[in-house]
């Protein structure tokens, strides 16, 4: 019986001593965990190149903080008006486009429509490029998007091909072509 007790007591020391180290490691929660760093600290050239990027007028929001994320093989934007710009996108041709999209999505009214936000790089890179780009972009992804972004991706070419500004002016021009048959 006390051999017993004796046991339980070290089991349950060892379990306090592991529970504390596990806490104690979780003490400095940093603002983002590892897999985001700051641009500045990566890449400070690349830092002012996007910043100056930010600067168009055509951005009315340029209070936006810029962070490398070296898992998701896409940038992402936060509603904060952070944007996540993947390590590989960094370092390749279609980082200025990257930057005009996420920033597009950070405009009022823009939210998750990727035809307005592509329009952004239209505006300014022109169709020709930002077509390249988004197609890079699907090539990037190497099957992994599910059959209803893929469609999104189609959407978003013909869009650009087709000079159409938003979401609702592919719908509205699809609608009026089936009607015409
Ligand atoms: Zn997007």
């Amino acid at each position: 019986m006390r051999r017993k007790d004796f046991l339980v007591f070290i089991f349950l020391t060892i379990l306090i001593v592991i529970s504390l180290a596990y806490w104690l490691s979780y003490i400095e929660i940093p603002k983002y965990s590892k897999r985001f760093i700051r641009l500045e600290n990566v890449d400070k050239e690349k830092y002012d190149y996007v910043k100056r990027i930010t600067n168009n007028p055509i951005f009315k929001n340029n209070k936006v903080e810029f962070y490398v994320d070296f898992i998701n093989w896409q940038s992402t934007v936060d509603i904060r008006g952070n944007i996540f710009i993947n390590y590989g996108t960094l370092n390749s041709p279609c980082l200025d486009f990257t930057i005009y999209h996420e920033l597009g999505h950070l405009q009022d009214g823009v939210r998750d429509d990727q035809i307005k936000a592509d329009y952004f790089s239209v505006a300014v890179l022109g169709p020709d490029k930002t077509f390249d780009c988004v197609m890079w972009l699907f090539n990037r992804s190497k099957g992994r998007l599910g059959w209803y972004t893929r469609l999104d991706v189609y959407a978003r070419l013909f869009a650009i091909k087709n000079g159409l500004k938003s979401k609702e002016d592919f719908e509205r021009y699809m609608t009026n072509d089936m009607l015409k048959e």
